[in-house]
């Protein structure tokens, strides 16, 4: 459990299935949160580059878990630069989970993909989605900037994927910061 929406996510997992025990009546509708998260694991991940006009050359794919990284410790994202104001848009199909203004990653949106995947778009210029807002592939969520701690930086959109599900085949003992790696992924395999 490492990143707050990973902690609040397991979280709410928890309570749903302790509220259940409480209420002994509702045990019998304990299949139901377990089918929705078997739906959204089955539901596939297409994703397209989140920034529009980018390609894969706007990139550098060696930065992900790139080390040092300043306060964060490891680079647990890509960052993808593109001129200031340029559209940012959803890698995937999802909702929204939050839009946020503030701390390192500044205007920043937080959804959820297929797959209980979450992927965090920040150092945002503008933020246009609001929390809840369903999203289609390719729909606009903000525009680039430098806000946060890429302030003086040239302008990019910090893309990072996590899982609250860790996987263990991700397990880096040689790595930084190693252990953390079974809960982020690198979006640059499915972006290439
Ligand atoms: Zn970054």
């Amino acid at each position: 459990m490492i990143t707050s929406t990973t902690k609040r996510f397991w979280y709410a997992l928890v309570s749903v299935f302790a509220f259940m025990l409480r209420y002994r009546y509702l045990k019998k509708w304990f299949w139901a949160p377990l089918l929705i998260l078997a739906i959204g694991a089955i539901i596939p991940q297409q994703m397209i580059i989140p920034v529009k006009g980018a390609t894969t050359a706007s990139w550098n794919k060696n930065s992900f878990w790139a080390y040092p990284w300043g306060s964060s410790i490891t680079h647990k994202g890509i960052d993808i630069f593109a001129k200031k104001g340029t559209d940012v848009i959803s890698a995937t199909r999802g909702i929204v989970v939050y839009t946020y203004e503030g701390g390192k990653g500044g205007k920043s949106v937080m959804v959820l993909g297929p797959k209980w995947r979450f992927h965090y778009y920040a150092h945002l210029n503008e933020i246009k989605t609001f929390s809840l807002k369903p999203l289609k592939r390719g729909d606009v969520i903000g525009t680039v900037g430098d806000t946060g701690n890429a302030k003086g930086k040239p302008p990019h959109l910090h893309y990072a994927i996590t899982s609250p599900f860790p996987y263990p085949k991700l397990y880096d003992s040689v790595s930084v910061q190693g252990w953390k790696r079974m809960f982020y992924l690198n979006p640059d395999i499915w972006l290439r």
